[in-house]
């Protein structure tokens, strides 16, 4: 007898380390779409789309590739016992080997899975991240605080990516951030427009997908009819080739500009597939900086990029294994207001807010800075409960898995870490985002009003944050000139601000 090789859900990887180690004759693959867990958020639903989709069409692969797979859909499968159990019936493996799973939570489930029907379970390391998770630990046990541009370079050097023989950054320099993000202004001076964003069809097993998510998730957020992602190996090689081709040149410059209607600007669009396991980040990079070589495209450009997988993607996972599992409890900044109703409708009349509601709502996606300095700034600003917003962002996203949302909403967005993430909060009045996007422009508000009747909620908000917690920012290098400036000014002027900002805030 065999083994179980049980695949999860976000592991649809054709590198699968159990398939690679595995037999074709003797083992058996497992693929199990539960109900439970589909519904155990209110998701998005093309994120559930893109999850089934992308596993029926690797079982599919696999059967071809000769693999005997046994898979069960929605529509037979309430949970992951009964998959189990009726796999079992099927087939009497010795044991289950499988890729170690992304997530803490998960890791918990399959382990107790292995304990309920008395098989050996061995965990291979996966090839969905760069660095080792227990490489990573080392390095980071035991250091006060983590940077990370220092795993950066540190990547760049031990993976040999944009650097020269003696270990040295291509074009002499490990970030070229004052040549990129430019403001809103800048990107419609360039006239460089905005290619039309990346589109997917669906075939007919998408379609089928698509009538089951619609079947079984009837209170699920989203048109599965607007389903618009990759959800196969070949597709999503298509659209990291067609990202160098048509947008990668121009993703360092706007990589923080906001334009209302252009949902995607010169972004990848790649994390919904990197985190399934249908491209590997070392394959992106390559192609990244494949296309520098060839001069097809810029070296601020392309480094902006690597940055964000080799840098980021890969230090908010080692993080989310250092510091899990209480870290999605932070609540560093006291934090208790519950989300407001907008965040599930988008009607509201801050355009900024509307805008970038509107679109997540419609497609599941917003870019970074959309993400950060529009939705984790009004959050942060509003003092929403961390745990509610981490739901918010994990329902609605295409892309969200606990690994990667910890550190970026409880982290970096919300400050409710401690500061361990981000030396200071990512915190930003009006000023930011009328220069950074057009949306004040067709706004109700006056953003460069800072007080009074029409002004910007974002400017009071901003200033109350700071004089709530003025102890903890006043002792901050980074946020101490900014605090003791809010101090100076006249104490009538401070109080009018943080009144109409509560005032503002019961309103919600
Ligand atoms: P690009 O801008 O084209 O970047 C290229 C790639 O770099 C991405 O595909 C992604 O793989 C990686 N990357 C860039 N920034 C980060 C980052 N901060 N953390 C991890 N990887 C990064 N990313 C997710 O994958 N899932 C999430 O649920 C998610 N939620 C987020 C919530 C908040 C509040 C914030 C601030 C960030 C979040 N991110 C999340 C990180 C980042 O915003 C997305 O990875 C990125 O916007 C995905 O779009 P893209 O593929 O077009 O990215
Ligand atoms: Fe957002 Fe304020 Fe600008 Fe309106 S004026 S779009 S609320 S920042």
């Amino acid at each position: 007898m065999g083994q179980t090789i049980w695949i999860l859900g976000d592991q649809v990887c054709h590198e699968h380390p159990a398939l690679a180690a595995g037999s074709r004759t003797d083992d058996r693959v497992l693929m199990i779409e539960s109900r439970a867990r589909g519904a155990h958020l209110r998701y998005h639903r093309h994120k559930l789309v893109l999850v089934y989709a992308a596993m029926r069409h690797f079982a599919d692969e696999l059967r071809a590739d000769g693999w005997s797979v046994d898979y069960h859909e929605l529509a037979d499968t309430a949970d992951f016992s009964e998959g189990w159990t009726r796999h079992r019936g099927d087939f009497k493996a010795d044991g289950i080997v499988m890729a170690e799973p992304n997530n803490g939570f998960e890791r918990d489930a399959v382990t107790a899975v292995a304990k309920k029907f008395s098989l050996p379970l061995t965990l291979l390391p996966p090839v969905q991240f760069l660095v080792g998770r227990e490489e990573f630990l080392a390095w980071a046990r035991g250091k006060k605080r983590l940077l990370m541009e220092t795993h950066y370079r540190r990547m760049r050097r031990e993976l040999g990516i944009l650097v020269d023989d003696q270990g040295e950054p291509e074009g002499g320099a490990w970030n070229f951030d004052a040549e990129n993000r430019k403001t809103f202004a800048q990107w419609r001076k360039d006239g460089v427009g905005a290619p039309p964003p990346p589109r997917a069809k669906p075939d007919a097993i998408t379609r089928n997908v698509m009538a089951d998510v619609e079947r079984f998730f009837p209170d699920a957020p989203g048109d599965v009819a607007a389903f618009w992602l990759p959800v196969t190996r070949k597709e999503a090689l298509k659209w990291l080739n067609d990202f160098v081709d048509e947008r990668l040149g121009n993703f360092g410059d706007y990589e923080d500009a906001m334009v209302a209607g252009e949902p995607v600007l010169f972004h990848s669009v790649l994390s919904p597939l990197i985190n399934l396991g249908l491209l590997l980040p070392r394959e992106c990079v390559d192609a990244a900086v494949a296309a520098w070589r060839d001069g097809r495209a810029p070296l601020p450009a392309v480094e902006g990029f690597v940055r964000q997988i080799i840098g980021w993607r890969e230090f908010v996972n080692g993080v989310y294994w250092l510091k899990m599992p209480g870290y999605v409890n932070g609540n560093g900044l006291n934090a208790h207001r519950a989300l407001p109703a907008f965040f599930t409708t988008g009607e509201t009349d801050l355009n900024c807010l509307r805008e970038v509601l509107g679109q997540v709502l419609a497609m599941g996606y917003n870019h970074h800075i959309q993400r950060l300095m529009i939705l984790g700034n009004f959050l942060l600003l509003a003092g929403v409960n961390p745990r509610e917003a981490l739901r918010w962002y994990s329902e609605m996203y295409v892309d969200a898995h606990e690994w990667v949302m910890a550190a970026n909403v409880i982290g970096m967005a919300l400050h409710a870490d401690g500061g361990f993430m981000a030396t200071k909060p990512y915190a930003g009045a009006a000023g930011y985002i009328s220069k950074m996007s057009n949306y004040c422009e067709a706004c109700r508000y006056d953003p460069k009003k800072k007080s009074g009747e029409g002004a910007c909620p974002f400017n009071v908000l901003y200033w109350a944050f700071f004089d709530r917690h003025q102890d903890r920012f006043a002792h901050n290098p980074r946020t101490a000139m900014l605090v003791r400036g809010w101090q100076k000014r006249e104490a009538s002027e401070r109080r009018k601000i943080v009144e109409q900002a509560e005032e503002f805030l019961a309103g919600l």
